[in-house]
């Protein structure tokens, strides 16, 4: 196998490193990336088998430790992100669950951010404690409450931004540097804003982790997920446990993410350019809809730190829907061209109403701490012309709005 590398693809733009990145080419000099379906490789001799697991010769031994189209994945993300190291894993829960668990250990403390995807807050309020491994959560727009809730032993914060589904937002650097005065490594959930939007390793985070499910496939076939970090936090926590403990990508979905990868510059950009127009749409109308949240728009309630760590709000707009959860029902079942789904960052635009799915698990009280309130829908904007969506919404709000 060679590597096709021009002369420093870390100096190339993005789009190059999305369609070039990390390919890597078998002896045959296939144009697209190969699909390396194989869970093991064979050694020419017994020496050549000890010398791989000695680590004495580079290889590939096991898909679960390494395999060439996971590697491929793993660099095209490595670069994209300007990161040391990056490792790929089976979903975006597992990229959470192994960069955390491979790092904390018990009498440590973490804190993290409470407006957070569901299944994060179980690993951090639920996983954490049982492995004596204690847990604060706090309202992460303000810097101080991360400063009153750090303690000495504190080894790690958390948190995601935009956050789900508020979309609201944590300031990374002034995080970081109240994290990194403890000592404590900053963990970023980047998954709402994409690599094409924020980078959030130059603004100090030290591990940043992706759902590659969402915009990285982009068209909604598989489940995988991305950490980036610095080669000795791989090298002294990731690697081992991914190799020991198993929650490796498929090489076939790594395939598919490469894939994707390459259209992800342009998808981005294309689905935010309608969720601006959408935003300002529904902002605009005068019956229907309380409440438009959108990290690109001036009113929105931190623009400033949208402006300073972000090139873009994305392509998720939230909005309430006057007339509370009766009402937005009758208006996501009055829907004809965006789907129901609860997935985001896909082609096909999709629509969520996360009081009853997304964060159904939260109490009343912890909804209403985050600001989620039984009107509130989260539209994940596709490829659509965005005048046929623009029509889809109107259409269902006048059904909705009696
Ligand atoms: C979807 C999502 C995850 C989990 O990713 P999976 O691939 O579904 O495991 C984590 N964080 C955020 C912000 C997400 O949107």
């Amino acid at each position: 196998m060679t590597t096709d590398r021009k002369p420093d693809p870390a100096l190339w733009s993005p789009e190059t490193q999305l369609v070039h990145g990390g390919t890597l080419r078998s002896q045959f000099g296939e144009t697209s990336e190969a699909l390396f379906l194989t869970q093991g490789f064979v050694y020419a001799s017994a020496e050549q088998a000890e010398a791989r697991f000695k680590n004495e010769e580079p290889g590939y031994q096991y898909s679960r430790f390494g395999n060439p189209t996971v590697a491929m994945f793993e660099e095209r993300m490595r670069l994209l992100e300007g990161a040391e190291e990056a490792r790929a894993t089976a979903t975006g829960m597992a990229a959470v669950t192994a960069s955390l668990m491979s790092y904390l250990r018990t009498g440590d403390h973490i804190v993290a951010a409470r407006a957070m995807f569901g299944s994060c807050r179980y690993v951090v309020e639920d996983l954490c404690p049982r492995f004596g491994i204690q847990s604060t959560l706090v309202d992460g727009r303000d810097l101080a409450n991360w400063q009153q809730a750090m303690r000495p032993n504190t080894k790690a914060v958390f948190f995601e931004t935009p956050a789900n589904p508020t979309l609201e937002l944590v300031d990374i650097a002034g995080v970081a540097k109240i994290a990194h005065a403890r000592g404590a490594l900053v963990f970023v959930d980047n998954v709402f804003a994409t690599p094409m939007l924020q980078k959030p390793l130059q603004h100090g985070a030290d591990v940043v982790i992706y759902s590659a499910t969402k915009h990285i496939d982009g068209q909604g076939r598989c489940l995988g997920g991305v950490i980036l970090a610095s080669k000795k936090f791989v090298d002294e926590h990731l690697q081992t446990f991914i190799r020991q403990t198993g929650p490796s990508l498929s090489p076939f979905n790594a395939w598919v993410m490469l894939k994707g990868l390459e259209t992800l510059s342009i998808r981005v950009r294309a689905q935010m350019q309608s969720a601006i127009v959408i935003a300002d749409h529904l902002a605009g109308r005068n019956k229907g809809v309380a409440r438009v949240l959108y990290p690109g728009r001036a009113d929105h309630p931190q623009a400033a730190i949208a402006a300073k760590q972000m090139t873009g709000g994305g392509q998720v707009v939230t909005f309430d829907i006057e007339g509370g959860k009766a009402a937005a029902f009758r208006f996501l079942n009055a829907l004809r061209i965006v789907r129901i789904s609860n997935n985001l960052g896909d082609t096909k635009s999709l629509i969520t109403h996360p009081t009853t799915t997304t964060h159904q698990r939260l109490k009343p009280q912890a909804r209403a701490e985050l600001g989620i309130s039984d009107g509130m829908v989260r539209l994940s904007v596709g490829l659509e012309a965005v005048e046929d969506i623009i029509a889809d919404l109107d259409h269902a709000l006048a059904q909705a709005v009696m």
